[in-house]
């Protein structure tokens, strides 16, 4: 078996529009806390240089947006109401596990320059070249390069995403879950403005989301090393989200699963 680590890293030194905060306790801050907890609340006197090496553990403190990272969204980052099921969108938590551990193939749109929307013949042409016919469940990739700009703002206003028929292209093979080296399904939000402003059709606006508020399904935003994938087909992709009570979004650590 050999795994390919798609995921982008969480990274608080990295520019982004909602800033990350990463507070590291070191394991000897660790030691100090714990001994001043134990003092106050429990009257334990303890001397934490007889720890070894005189540390305890370390800790993390952040504070950061469900969509830092690669991570999921889960139809009620969509919108407030559904228009399927008893109409209310499930959160990241009330998702089926086994949406997100399917085989999955990967698009090729590198050639593509952004900011620009994919349309359904583009997702058709694709399909042909790599000769995959898509089954329902498989997870869909697209790999639009995006992640070459990653640290610089070109990765927020330059990516490519989907317009409405190629959404409802992929969702209509059966497919549950769509994946993204860019920062979003949807185009740069600046170009989609553009759209809107010349055509004054409500269909260009975030199309890629908007659809999930009558088709549930979930996407990937912000993977990374999709070229690191060696077949465009005959692998598995695992992207269990995180488990956030009530949230419109989870963190993955999505990996490609190549068997021998
Ligand atoms: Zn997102």
């Amino acid at each position: 078996m050999r795994l390919i680590d798609l995921s982008s890293s969480i990274d608080a030194s990295q520019w982004e529009p909602e800033p990350v905060s990463h507070e590291i306790v070191t394991p000897a801050e660790g030691a100090a806390h714990m001994a001043k907890e134990m003092r106050e609340h429990f009257g334990l006197d303890f001397d934490t240089a007889e720890l070894p090496d005189g540390e305890l553990l370390s800790i993390d403190n952040m504070s950061l947006n469900t969509h830092t990272g690669t991570h999921i969204d889960a139809p009620s980052h969509y919108g407030s109401r559904a228009g399927y099921g008893d109409g209310r969108p499930r959160n990241i938590d009330e998702l089926p596990l086994d949406w997100f551990h399917r085989p999955a193939f990967v698009l090729d749109f590198t050639g593509v320059e952004g900011p620009a929307t994919l349309t359904a013949d583009d997702i058709a042409k694709e399909l042909a070249r790599i000769g995959y016919q898509p089954q329902p469940m498989d997870i869909a990739l697209l790999h639009t390069g995006a992640d070459r700009f990653k640290g610089s703002q070109a990765f927020f206003t330059d990516f490519i995403g989907l317009d409405a028929s190629a959404t409802h292209f992929l969702l209509d093979l059966g497919i549950k879950v769509i994946g993204t080296d860019a920062f979003s399904l949807d185009a740069p939000f600046g170009h989609i403005l553009r759209g809107y402003a010349a055509t004054k059709d409500q269909g260009v606006l975030w199309p890629a989301h908007f659809i999930g508020r009558d088709r549930e399904f979930c996407q990937i935003e912000r993977l990374e090393r999709l070229g690191d994938l060696p077949e465009p087909y005959g692998f598995t992709l695992s992207c269990l989200p995180v488990k956030i009570a009530g949230a419109g979004a989870g963190w993955t650590r999505a990996a490609a699963i190549f068997e021998d």
